[in-house]
């Protein structure tokens, strides 16, 4: 992201405040645009994995890996093997908590992550999703040792 410094440079002291905000303006909107692209895109896909059975069943039959690794995952949940947190793993949020898999052959391992943390590991930018898939690494190599 440039600073009013860049916008001085290019257009002088008297314009860079205008220029500036004039691309502040369009960044902004073009920012919200992919925010709401984004939020669709992951609603769709939670509405798939956890909404209601006509949502699930084209889902389950496209994705079996992802569905038996998430079933796994709630029978150990109910079972008390694992338990899920009161918060995300990556912020203090707790809306929309999901257990996130690095990798779907091993279902118990999950990173639990908030509605905004999750749908940045899909969808975010790569600042986001090197934190979070280093917090999953981490796990990884506790679980394997
Ligand atoms: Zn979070
Ligand atoms: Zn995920």
């Amino acid at each position: 992201m440039p600073n009013i410094s860049t916008f001085i440079k290019r257009f002088g002291e008297e314009k860079a405040k205008s220029e500036f905000n004039k691309w502040y303006q369009e960044y902004r909107t073009r920012n919200l645009e992919k925010n709401r692209e984004y939020n669709r895109e992951y609603n769709k896909n939670w509405r798939a994995m956890f909404g209601p059975e006509e949502y699930q069943r084209e889902w389950r039959a496209k994705n079996p890996e992802k569905y038996q690794a998430q079933r796994k995952l709630q029978w150990a949940i109910k079972k008390g093997k694992i338990k899920k947190p009161k918060f995300c793993e990556n912020c203090p949020r707790s809306v929309g908590l999901v257990g996130h898999h690095s990798d779907y052959s091993l279902p118990f391992l999950v990173v639990w992550l908030c509605h905004a943390c999750h749908r940045a590991v899909h969808y975010g930018n790569n600042k986001n999703r090197w934190i979070i898939e280093k917090e999953g690494n981490k796990k990884w190599q506790e679980f394997r040792n």
